[in-house]
């Protein structure tokens, strides 16, 4: 799909070690050797580096004046705790969890955001369109639209404080079923209904409506394939056991031994047929016969950034790289199973902005200053440099250094390692082997603050990038349901051909014309391709005035290929570049494939003359809101050489006082898992603190 929607110049990327590199490799292999003896007294290492920046740094306040009168653009300095770079989810939850610690005496925690709101990713945005003066508001979400796991979302606020998310404006419900999927030959199912005797309290009449819908589901699926909805039942029992070992020990990291036996069982029947670690396609295929059933069963791998089909060019069938490890049917289970208590899909009333808004309410409560208009231009082991929108200056910003004792970086990893940290390996002025850390302050305040930019370390895999569509329409769209997932199965290839955007993605084809036929001869509008479509009304129906509509379409892409020019540009001018990666022409394409899609469906045939507002994202858009690298809004992939423990974690090999959190770090992306790697992160944090604290007290 859109590797021929879109296609562009091929960005050479060096790959080979350097030198610099592998002494990197060498300070980290020292940097292990140095916390693997963390625990002797300090008496034996008494400047050691982490105790003398901590110790230090309280006592820097002293550089604060100097420095503004020699750089008239330095405002006053400030010094926190814990400075938070990015308020989205992850920034969020991580400050509120340190904020409520009683292991530490923590008090100054501020949260540092570009953007005019925190969120991030997540949250909500309204349309008006003024009808005779009258507000008519249509909702759309800026990105998550399903809520998974809602235990983990009510846990944040249950463990820091005695409050339930509801207390703090966050209730959520559940959307039976759970998924709309439209094939390209316009047929059409409902999947994910959970057990009649599962505590789901429908009233009689809601209850019946479902089974009847959930009967229909299954007569269907034994349309597809003989015997689909047995064979259905079948798979579903797989990925349970899937989930509920791969949930407690590898996302939350707790070692769970009562899910191993049923795991192992799953996983070893029938000559190891479902074994997790093979591609996914190979274990559909050993299930399923039919393309629709196999589609249906796997979509969901797109969330981690990964193909189901085995790519036979690559080891192990792509399970490395490009190609999800059948382990990933767990996703599957969360959306769909219908007994296991931690599946179901559900939707936060008032949208993803409830959930945002909840979570900043209850940092505010537990004190943590958010200091939103506030861009971070370097982080260092001391503090961050920062831009604050004001009113002050020609150009409307000031420049800033903030003292702290830690910085957590939630801004997107792969960004952050090349866009803001400040050391030798960056070339710049920071002095990683000095002993004397006032020096070291003093040297970053005369030094000048750095030029904003934007860059990411382009050695990691990327998930697929995302052009979104926001349509306000002034017509109510009853066949579709809160979730709908448009896929094409015409033709195995055909079903294949739909994740093309996910495979060899960095090696897209140099063609600046874009020609109205694909490489097939195919019409471009009539090529294969898999999108999700939101219309939250169906649960909600404060989304939209009544008789009207809002939905959000989500179309896989190509994620930016980086430019080396563009690492050495200011931020304004490397954007303006990315933006070209994704011309509006390329989008139109999208829009009208989409549009063709959409018309398999009676009632949608004439969508567009019901379009009254739109807007589009692109993954430039992305990656200017929010500096995602690579422009995806789904992180790094999740194949096996970035899952688990191969993660990245949350130290920075670099600089020993900051830690990371979010999407691109462990466990990986999307709300929950951003949660519960906040909640690892605090407790890492809140042990340094609290270590910290004693330092200085002994
Ligand atoms: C289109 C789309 C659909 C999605 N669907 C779902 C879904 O259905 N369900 C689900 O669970 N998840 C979904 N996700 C994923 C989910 O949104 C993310 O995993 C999660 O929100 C990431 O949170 P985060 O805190 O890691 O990152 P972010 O939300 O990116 O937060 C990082 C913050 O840092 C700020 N920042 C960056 N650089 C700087 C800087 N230099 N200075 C100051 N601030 C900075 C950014 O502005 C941002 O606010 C979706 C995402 C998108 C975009």
């Amino acid at each position: 799909m859109p590797s021929l929607f879109i296609t562009r110049q091929k960005v050479q990327r060096p790959r080979r070690p350097s030198l610099s590199s592998l002494l990197i490799s060498l300070s980290k292999l020292l940097l292990i050797f140095e916390s693997a003896f963390s625990f002797i007294p300090v008496t034996l290492f008494p400047l050691s580096r982490r105790d003398i920046s901590l110790w230090s740094l309280v006592n820097s306040g002293h550089d604060i004046d100097t420095s503004s009168s020699q750089n008239p653009k330095l405002q006053q300095q400030q010094q926190q705790d814990v400075v938070i770079v990015g308020g989205g989810i992850g920034g969020l939850a991580v400050a509120a969890r340190i904020a409520a610690s009683s292991s530490t005496t923590t008090s100054k925690v501020v949260i540092l955001e570009k953007n005019t709101e925190v969120g991030g990713r997540c949250g909500s945005f309204w349309v008006d369109r003024k009808n005779n003066e009258q507000k008519e508001l249509f909702r759309h979400e800026q990105g998550p639209s399903l809520l998974l796991l809602p235990s983990i979302y009510e846990e944040i606020f249950t463990e820091t404080t005695n409050k339930t998310a509801s207390d703090y404006g966050l209730d959520i419900v559940q959307c039976v079923p759970a998924y709309q999927v439209i094939f390209d030959d316009g047929d059409r199912i409902s999947v994910g209904f959970p057990a009649a005797t599962s505590n789901n309290n429908k009233k009689g009449q809601i209850k019946q409506q479902q089974q009847q819908q959930e009967a229909l589901s299954r007569a269907k699926m034994d349309t597809f394939e003989t015997n689909g909805a047995t064979k259905w039942d079948d798979y579903m029992d797989i990925t349970s056991a899937y989930l509920n070992a791969g949930l407690p020990n590898f996302i939350e990291e707790r070692f769970d031994p009562t899910s191993l036996p049923e795991f192992l069982i799953q996983s070893l029947k029938n000559f190891g047929r479902a074994w997790p670690l093979k591609p996914h396609s190979d274990v559909l295929d050993e299930i399923f016969d039919s393309n629709k059933l196999k589609a249906l069963a796997s979509f969901q791998d797109l969330y981690v950034g990964l193909e189901p089909y085995r790519n036979g060019k690559l080891l192990g069938g792509g399970v490395f790289q490009s190609t999800a490890p059948a382990v990933f049917g767990l996703l599957a289970a969360i959306e769909l199973h219908p007994t296991n208590d931690k599946a179901g899909v559900f939707a936060p009333i008032g949208g993803f902005q409830a959930v945002t808004s909840a979570l900043e309410r209850l940092v505010i409560d537990l004190g943590v200053d958010i200091q939103c208009n506030t861009t971070v231009t370097g982080v260092t082991n001391d503090g961050v440099w920062i831009q604050k929108l004001q009113s002050s200056n020609s150009d409307g910003t000031a420049d800033e250094f903030i003292s702290a004792n830690l910085v957590i970086v939630n801004a997107d990893l792969p960004y952050a390692k090349k866009s803001l940290l400040l050391d030798d390996s960056n070339g710049d002025n920071y002095d990683n082997s000095a002993n004397n850390n006032s020096i070291r302050n003093e040297s970053y305040i005369h030094q000048q603050p750095p030029t904003e930019k934007f860059d990411w370390d382009d050695n990691f895999s990327f998930s697929s990038g995302v052009v979104s569509f926001y349509w306000s329409l002034d017509k109510s769209l009853d066949d579709l349901n809160t979730h709908n997932v448009f896929l094409s199965t015409k033709t195995r290839s055909q079903a294949e051909a739909s994740w093309q955007v996910l495979r060899d993605q960095k090696q897209q084809k140099a063609s600046p014309e874009h020609t109205e036929k694909n490489e097939n001869g195919n019409d471009q509008d009539d090529y294969p391709f898999n999108f999700y479509v939101h219309r939250p009304s169906k649960t909600d129906p404060s989304v939209a005035p009544s008789n009207c509509d809002a939905i959000m379409v989500l179309v896989p892409c190509n994620t930016l290929l980086r430019d080396e020019e563009c690492s050495k540009l200011p931020r304004k001018e490397a954007m303006d570049r990315y933006q070209q990666q994704f011309p509006p022409e390329a989008v139109l394409r999208i829009r009208r494939a989409v549009l063709k899609r959409f018309a398999a469906v009676e009632t949608l045939n004439n969508l567009e003359d019901h379009i009254i507002h739109e807007e589009y994202r692109t993954p430039a858009t992305w990656a200017d809101r929010y500096n995602v690298a690579a422009g995806t809004p789904f992180a790094l992939s999740h194949g096996f050489a970035q899952l688990s423990l191969t993660r990245p974690g949350p130290d920075s090999s670099r600089l020993p006082n900051v830690l990371y959190c979010g999407a691109s770090t462990k466990p990986g992306n999307g709300v929950p898992l951003v949660l519960i790697g906040a909640k690892q992160v605090a407790e890492k944090a809140n042990s340094i603190l609290a270590s910290s604290e004693h330092t200085k007290s002994s």
